[in-house]
């Protein structure tokens, strides 16, 4: 497990657990996020991202632990004295209200005077382009629209902290990659510090600067985009962030292993001793195809079935000797230059430095 201690902290989470009943949603969990950070919590369903956005805008109290805002300690604070706007999955306006005094609410209780408010609700309206929409109300707009409204509201007071809570999942695929993409400019322009709730490694690998993935109620892994999905530390964040292909093997040597008939050598160094069960890792890009068997780690393998996804083919390997098929990805180029079919043997390879190495059996 790891944490990520930054010195210019905005956001700091101090041993957070939460119980309910004898349910453990959250186990230990310390986490610093810097000033303007765009940060998701990834991971599947039940595993306490909710749980522990809810404890930061004050929905919830922890069990235990201490969590501080700018330096101050907010464990315990009420929500009317926290500084946050929250978006909803279900975008949450109010149907009665137009768009206007949606946006406008929390401006109301600031006690800032109509002119204020009307020049603010239309600067905000400009930002998230839905100039002109005063007037309408929410049953008048698209999903996607509606969210925009919502995520102006979240703004109008200008937060120092914007919760997101699974924002774009209730969208149609389409509008949720668009929207994905001026969320982060948003985000990017105004420098506020976020944390965005999802289960989707897309939006999390696209949007964030760091991905807290978290399972059964603990971080398994903090890092950017890049570090996670390059250098996963468990067979868990290998297997959520990205895809992974696994192998069961046993080590017999210094960055040797056996993984049934096949003896295969791997650069990344472990603590695993000879006789250690281990798994090894490859991802669907990092296997290549081969021309020449005696390169180190290349085996024959079997073409069960071709998928055309695209800009890229995937390819389901059945290996020489294992029971579980691997997947391969391959560009188009590449597929105009091997023609593959399915029912062909080809020789795999994967590359020494391209596999991950992680302790214990499958
Ligand atoms: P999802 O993506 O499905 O929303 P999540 O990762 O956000 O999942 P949480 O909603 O934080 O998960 O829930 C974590 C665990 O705590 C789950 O097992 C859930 O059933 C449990 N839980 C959450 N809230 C409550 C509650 N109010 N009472 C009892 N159990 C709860």
């Amino acid at each position: 497990m790891s944490s990520k201690v930054s010195s210019n902290a905005y956001l700091e989470l101090h041993n957070i657990h939460q119980s309910f009943g004898s349910h453990q949603a959250l186990k230990d969990v310390s986490l610093h996020i810097a000033e303007g950070e765009f940060v998701c919590f990834l991971g599947p369903s039940g595993c306490g991202k909710t749980s522990l956005l809810r404890i930061i805008a004050g929905l919830d109290t922890p069990t235990s632990g201490v969590l501080l805002q700018a330096g101050k300690d907010i464990t315990h604070a009420p929500i009317k004295h926290r500084d946050f706007g929250i978006v909803f999955q279900s975008y949450a306006l109010f149907p009665n209200l137009t768009v206007a005094d949606n946006i406008a609410y929390g401006l109301v209780s600031q006690k800032v005077s109509v002119n204020d408010r009307r020049a603010r609700v239309k600067e905000l309206l400009a930002t998230v382009g839905l100039s002109g929409s005063e007037s309408k109300y929410p049953a008048q707009l698209s999903g996607g629209q509606q969210q925009r409204v919502a995520l102006a509201r979240a703004l109008a007071t200008s937060p120092g902290l914007l919760l997101l809570d699974e924002p774009l999942s209730a969208l149609d695929a389409r509008v949720r990659a668009h929207l994905r993409q001026e969320i982060k400019q948003l985000q990017e322009k105004l420098g506020v510090t976020t944390i965005m709730v999802t289960h989707d490694q897309e939006e999390a690998l696209t949007m964030a600067d760091q991905i807290v993935v978290m399972n059964q109620g603990v971080i398994e892994q903090i890092g950017s985009p890049q570090n996670v999905y390059a250098h996963p530390h468990s067979p868990f964040v290998a297997e959520f962030v990205g895809e992974m292909n696994f192998l069961s093997a046993e080590v017999t040597g210094a960055g040797q292993m056996q993984s049934g008939q096949l003896t295969l050598h791997c650069d990344q160094s472990t603590h695993l001793m000879q006789g250690d069960k281990a798994q090894l890792a490859i991802r669907p890009e990092d296997v290549r195809f081969s021309t020449n068997q005696h390169d180190n780690n290349t085996l024959s393998a079997q073409v069960i079935h071709l998928e055309f996804l695209g800009s890229r083919v995937r390819s389901l390997l059945k290996l020489d000797n294992h029971k579980r098929p691997i997947l391969a990805d391959i560009s188009m180029n590449e597929m105009a230059n091997l023609q593959l079919k399915q029912g062909q043997t080809v020789q795999c390879q994967l590359p020494q430095d391209r596999l991950h190495v992680f302790g214990g059996a499958a």
